[in-house]
């Protein structure tokens, strides 16, 4: 593919989730033609730049490096420079850097072209099966758990499909907490998409629950939740609901959790978690 003469400015530009192939032939025009490649961490990208065998220059800009950077890479945009920033995946500034690199370049008058592709979002969306009229993003929650649990008591009312990036680790609290504080919607993981052991699943908040809590879940993963549906059966898996919740709390607060999930009546959810920890005992 012949390089362009690009003019100066910035080209943010959207790289593979996974599959390397996920990429735009605009993309690569500009990667092969820009005088700089701006990335997150240069161990990751180099695998892009090795196999499209592009040239240009590849350096880091990231958080801990971004404040010192900003005012190099706008001298070189003045200087005439056309300058690439592409992020570890996808596409930047979507839970990735860039957003003040963007503002300061275009305050600066500088062209900023967006030169769109790969998204785990969108990906994500585009097989969730679920309405995507109305979409509400919050990228990651945060770690701890209170926090986590006050940020998605104020994503309670909102009517859209809910989306999430969330790591393996923290996926069956994540869906605990939203169980408890949500209800049992149904919801859908997107995991390693484009890769080798892509997945999608879409089940109810407790199945998907009961499913990680068994088979604990590896790689990259997009949470996505459907809005409230009036129409919906309510789940019936009390047991596997309640021994998830033991994983995680008291008897008391899982028997709390659980009722409210599932709109039982919190007696019989009680009754029936005395038994299984008779059971267990
Ligand atoms: N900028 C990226 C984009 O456009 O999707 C997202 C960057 S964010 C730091 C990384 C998170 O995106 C991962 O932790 C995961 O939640 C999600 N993600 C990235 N690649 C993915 C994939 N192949 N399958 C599922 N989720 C993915």
């Amino acid at each position: 593919m012949a390089s362009l003469s690009l003019k100066s400015g910035l080209y943010v530009t959207a790289t593979p989730i996974g599959n390397l192939k996920d990429i735009t032939l605009r993309a690569l025009e500009i990667l092969k033609s820009a005088d700089l490649i701006l990335c997150e961490d240069t161990r990751v990208s180099v695998k892009l730049v090795h196999h499209y065998g592009l040239t240009a220059p590849l350096k880091a800009y990231h958080e801990h490096n971004a404040d010192r950077m900003r005012p190099e890479i706008l001298d070189r945009i003045a200087d005439g420079a056309a300058i690439a920033l592409i992020s570890d995946a996808g596409t930047p500034l979507i839970s990735d850097p860039g957003y003040k690199l963007v503002r300061a370049a275009q305050e600066a008058g500088h062209a900023v072209v967006a030169i769109p592709g790969p998204s785990a979002l969108t990906a994500a969306l585009s097989i969730s099966g679920m309405a995507t009229d109305r979409v509400h993003f919050s990228g990651f929650l945060p770690a701890k758990r209170s926090a986590r649990r006050n940020f998605l008591e104020e994503l309670k009312q909102i009517e859209a499909t809910l989306v999430f990036y969330e790591s393996p680790g923290r996926l069956v609290k994540t869906l605990t907490d939203m169980l408890e504080i949500l209800g049992d919607r149904e919801a859908g993981i997107a995991r390693e998409l484009t890769k080798k052991f892509e997945e999608a699943r879409r089940a109810s908040l407790s199945e998907l629950i009961q499913h990680y809590s068994a088979v604990p879940p590896k790689g990259e993963i997009v949470i996505l939740i459907d809005r409230e549906r009036e129409d919906r059966e309510p789940a019936q898996d009390l047991d596997g609901l309640l021994l998830a919740a033991f994983e995680e709390q008291s008897l008391r607060d899982a028997v709390d959790a659980v009722a409210t999930g599932t709109g039982m009546a919190r007696k019989a959810v009680y009754v029936r978690a005395l038994q299984l920890k008779e059971k267990k005992a």
